[in-house]
């Protein structure tokens, strides 16, 4: 069962029963889904946990969704890989690839969409939305189609094909928005208020957010109940940045693990790098950017969350990166040939960023570490295509085979 509350409001604090609303009534403040933690103090336990299912549903207690209304695609629960050939490459004692690839529309947006389908279920929406920079809109068409649902997702038209086929095989309405994302984003909210359809990342926000917590929790658990010392994550809003960070105090307060201390590092594309710009520049005052790189994915020049992530990063002792796309590109080929973890430019960006952090000595190498991989690398094939080795072409033949097989370097 959920242990899920109220909303309150992370300005004032005003307390409002769980609704389908995003912003504060006084304050215009963003929501927040609260729970009650004293309740769960001796119930939820490493033991509890482990029980559950091998999918988010594990955390149950900490999502605001009753079971009954469950869209469950299983996922999450993905792997943790010990990536000592990475590390032995970038001269670390200690790193981990959170393998978030392998979800069911291969991004970690279904850990957001799954909670924030499921809750909008039970609050009897018919329509499922978003704005989306492409992984998003896959996964809700994916959670509509399981859920019995209609989706209008909203797209930049700019997008990979990768990315909007990802979403057209489920068959919801693709609306593709000559514009930015910051445009289809303010589209977007203008029609949250005149139609009455769950946009996941607009009108039940508070909802959709609280699913990244389960990224926190499972490498928690996964280390085997203990937080790393610090975590590289790429930022777009900055939401998931803040909420992992957030999942691993929470089951520290509830006692489930140490509550030892955990650098945040965000990372960026300086294509688009609002949110890392402001943090080299020492100021929680975020310029918005017209964004370009090939990093779409995290291309939001105006990111909601992105004061509460300088805030994160400044609490945690932590910090910001921003990398160019051919470091990303790089980077992306790196992860593939020393791990076997083909990523999408997102990837590329979280490890060009580490590689970055480390040379400039923001960032330790004996620290046990956790790089957060949230896509996979077929919705982004256009960054890499002219970057890779093509086949040797022969003939069938033993004779064709060892000429052009010796010609190529054996
Ligand atoms: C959306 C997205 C992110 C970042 O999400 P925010 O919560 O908006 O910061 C990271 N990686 C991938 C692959 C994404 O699609
Ligand atoms: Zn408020």
């Amino acid at each position: 069962m959920t242990y899920a509350t109220s909303l309150v409001c992370r300005e004032c604090g005003n307390e409002t029963p769980l609704d389908p609303v995003n912003a504060c009534d006084f304050c215009f403040g963003p929501m927040e889904v609260t729970y009650d933690y004293d309740a769960m103090r001796g119930v939820v336990t490493r033991e509890s946990i482990s029980a559950g299912p091998r999918s988010i549903w594990r955390y149950e207690a900490l999502l605001p969704v009753d079971p009954e209304h469950r869209i469950d695609l299983q996922v999450g629960f993905t792997p943790l890989l010990r990536a000592d050939n990475l590390a032995r490459e970038l001269g670390m004692r200690e790193l981990w690839i959170k393998n978030d690839t392998m979800n069911p529309t291969w991004s970690f947006k279904d850990r957001v969409v799954a909670v924030a389908s499921s809750r909008a279920r039970q609050f009897g929406f018919e329509t499922l939305a978003c704005a989306s920079t492409g992984n998003l809109a896959n996964s809700v068409a994916a959670h509509a189609a399981r859920g019995g649902m209609r989706a209008v997702v909203f797209i930049p038209h700019d997008l990979e094909a990768g990315k909007v086929l990802g979403s057209a095989i489920y068959d919801p309405t693709i609306i593709s928005v000559n514009g930015s994302y910051d445009d289809v984003n303010r589209l977007c909210s203008e029609l949250a208020d005149a139609r009455h359809w769950a946009f996941v990342n607009i009108n039940v926000r508070p909802y959709y957010a609280e699913g990244s917590r389960t990224l926190g929790y499972e490498v928690a658990e996964q280390l085997g109940w203990r937080k790393p010392d610090q975590c590289i994550v790429p930022m777009a809003s900055g939401a998931l940045f803040t909420k992992i960070y957030k999942g691993m105090s929470e089951l520290a307060d509830l006692g489930l693990i140490d509550d030892s201390p955990v650098r945040m590092y965000g990372a960026q594309a300086q294509g688009c790098s609002p949110i890392a710009t402001a943090w080299q520049a020492g100021t929680t005052n975020i310029r918005p950017v017209k964004p370009s790189t090939i990093a779409k994915s995290l291309a939001i020049g105006n990111p909601a969350d992105g004061y509460y992530a300088l805030k994160v990063m400044e609490e945690s002792g932590g910090g910001a990166v921003a990398v160019s796309d051919p470091e990303i590109v790089a980077s992306m080929k790196l992860l593939a040939e020393t791990e076997g973890v083909f990523a999408e430019t997102a990837g590329g960006v979280t490890l060009a960023s580490l590689r970055k952090g480390l040379a400039d000595g923001l960032i330790d190498r004996e620290a046990s570490t956790v790089i957060f991989i949230t896509g996979g690398g077929l919705k982004t094939t256009d960054a890499i295509a002219n970057e890779i080795t093509k086949p040797i072409e022969i003939e069938g033949s033993l004779q064709s085979f060892e000429e052009a097989f010796a010609a190529a370097g054996g």
